[in-house]
């Protein structure tokens, strides 16, 4: 394997990708629909609202992946990312009840759970020789303050030195400073000296809080969001940000949170990586939601990549879309697929069947079946080693 070593602000993206974009577009022939956001490229200009309508309505979904695909390629060659995590849920308590989220439990529900400190140390001991990450998300726990999170990050740090901790979104960051009563950027702090490394970005949905009122009542607004990952940029805490599309959202308000996103991903630079993926429908209660087929999917990721250039990464997030999507995905626009993770609850309960399974000869099976050459990453994506599978054994010969 070999190593290297990028900045923050880069996370291995060739700083001359303008340059080379530009080059790669003035070689290829474009349909006129497309030209006109060619053109804008070339001339240095923003993409704008409209721009992104145009993209989402360009007939030609092959022609779009290719201008995705260039862009991925102009910033990382052929190279394609992921990690060696483990996803751990500390609770499914949760005192909110989402309408699309699959995952919660009221604290009397036969299958509710809340994982002591020791608990959860106990599960991760299960997956510390293999992991650098521990991913972990869960329910807004009624009596959990940040006192149990510094403990819990603080165990982490001295048990697992080299497992850095990815870990609540902004809505659980929010219960947590209004059950402990502090700021959120006191909040932050706290758990960042516990041992915090990033926020995964989960539970932005669509940052529009009319469609929020509807399919997550109670969560963050909008604008919550966006501050919470700017208190966290601004106190060095980097994140990756997601959206969660294919409920009840319109393709403007796709293109608003995108934008809102580039926006602040502009001001701060403390967004990693972009991770949008389609609601599963099962056992929720959005009967109205209007669900993705896989061409919306890929879709939703290329326009991804081609508006949001203040953001490193965009991640197909194989737990949601599955293998097979992920790995088509990698031809779309992505560049990274996310990790090992081993376990994971609220994608499947929600009707993944992506196998947990998977080690990094089976992952990078999938980045070189698509091209691209695997590369390991860590979680804050400034240390990476080109991934080399061992080689198969010889087999003797038959006596
Ligand atoms: S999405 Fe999060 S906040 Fe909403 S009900 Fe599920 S666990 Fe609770």
């Amino acid at each position: 394997m070999t190593g290297w070593v990028s900045t923050a602000a880069l996370a291995d993206r060739d700083p001359q990708w303008k340059s080379n974009l530009k080059q790669a577009l003035m070689q290829e022939p474009w349909s006129e629909s497309l030209q006109i956001i060619v053109d804008k490229i070339l001339d240095d200009k923003s993409l704008t609202k409209d721009d992104g309508l145009l993209l989402f309505s360009e007939p030609n979904l092959f022609e779009l992946g290719r201008l995705a695909n260039l862009h991925k390629e102009a910033m990382y060659g052929r190279k394609a990312y992921f990690n060696s995590n483990v996803h751990v849920n500390q609770t499914n308590i949760c005192v909110l009840a989402c309408r699309f989220c699959a995952f919660r439990r009221g604290p009397k529900a036969d299958d509710a759970y809340a994982l002591s400190v020791d608990d959860y140390l106990e599960e991760l001991s299960r997956f510390s020789p293999y992991v650098n990450e521990v991913h972990s998300v869960g329910g807004l726990h009624p009596d959990w303050t940040v006192e149990h999170y510094a403990e819990l990050f603080r165990r982490i740090s001295a048990e697992y030195p080299h497992i850095s901790i990815k870990a609540l979104t902004a809505v659980e960051i929010k219960h947590l400073s209004q059950l402990s009563n502090l700021s959120i950027k006191e909040t932050l702090l706290q758990l960042q000296s516990a041992g915090l490394t990033s926020l995964p970005g989960g539970g932005a949905e669509i940052l529009d809080d009319g469609v929020r009122a509807i399919i997550c009542n109670g969560k963050e607004s909008s604008q919550e969001y966006l501050d919470i990952h700017r208190t966290a940029h601004e106190i060095g805490l980097p994140s990756n940000c997601t959206m969660l599309f294919g409920t009840i959202e319109t393709t403007t308000q796709r293109i608003e949170h995108i934008l809102k996103l580039r926006e602040l991903a502009s001001d701060t630079g403390g967004f990693q990586c972009f991770v949008p993926y389609p609601f599963l429908p099962d056992s929720t209660r959005l009967p109205m939601a209007q669900l993705s087929t896989g061409q919306e999917i890929l879709r939703v990721i290329a326009v991804s990549r081609i508006l949001l250039d203040t953001i490193p990464h965009i991640k197909a997030y194989r737990m949601n879309i599955g293998d097979e999507l992920a790995e088509l995905a990698l031809q779309f626009g992505a560049d990274d697929i996310d990790g090992t993770v081993q376990q994971e609850s609220i994608m499947h309960l929600a009707g993944s069947t992506t196998p947990l399974t998977h080690d990094l000869q089976q992952l990078s099976k999938l980045i070189n079946d698509a091209g691209c050459v695997p590369v390991k990453r860590d979680t804050t994506y400034t240390e990476f080693e080109e991934y080399v599978p061992p080689k198969p054994a010889k087999r003797l010969p038959m006596a």
